[in-house]
């Protein structure tokens, strides 16, 4: 069967053509990228996604910052630091930051896993359709770099009262934001739709 492609910005249909390494397919019309080869797409995206599951365990257990202000020492990991927010009248922050830095990130590292896992093993998952495109529409509002940036912000701040140490949690989450990205980059949707095809 041949397979088409609507342009994502002007909807012209294309025909798909096998690209060569590291190859751009391109509209004709609108100039913009329809799609681009992704070796590997399947592998390397689930090894990204399972390092990405290990960081975000890491993450969330270990503690994120310390604050020594004289014999003092306070531990915070990410969690109480959402429970802090949310005792402290600050509800619909605590909820927005543990659902961009928490919630999504998982969903969609647990979505990409229950996916790709089977169908490297040609195998398809039950409801492979829906978690797949659940998958998509949870990325947005995966926004770990957002809080990042406050986390800066408010060391930098802090800084000044207090001596802080970086705990292991923050180091992963930094390390996982990077994966997650490189995870949504590699991953090739229309290949992923075309082996579920072929399987089904
Ligand atoms: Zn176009």
């Amino acid at each position: 069967m041949e397979s088409l492609i609507a342009c994502h910005e002007c909807d012209l249909i294309h025909r798909v053509r096998p690209l060569p390494k590291k190859g751009v397919a391109s509209c004709i019309r609108c100039g913009s990228v329809l799609y681009r080869h992704k070796p590997d797409t399947l592998e390397r995206t689930l090894s990204l996604s399972l390092a990405g599951l290990i960081l975000f365990l890491l993450a969330n257990w270990f503690p994120f910052l310390a604050l020594k202000m004289g014999s003092q020492v306070h531990q915070t990991n990410l969690i109480t630091g959402i429970k802090i927010l949310y005792t402290q009248g600050m509800q619909p922050v605590a909820i927005l930051v543990f659902i961009t830095t928490i919630l999504a990130p998982l969903a969609q590292l647990l979505g990409m896993l229950y996916v790709l896992l089977p169908l490297r093993h040609r195998r398809i998952p039950p409801k492979f359709a829906p978690v797949f495109r659940f998958v998509h529409s949870v990325q947005p509002w995966s926004m770990m770099e957002v809080f990042m940036v406050g986390i800066l912000v408010s060391v930098v701040k802090l800084a000044k009262m207090a001596q802080i140490v970086p705990g292991i949690a923050i180091f992963s989450f930094f390390a996982l934001i990077l994966v997650l990205a490189a995870a949504t980059v590699a991953l090739d949707p229309h290949e992923i739709w075309e082996r579920w095809e072929k399987l089904r």
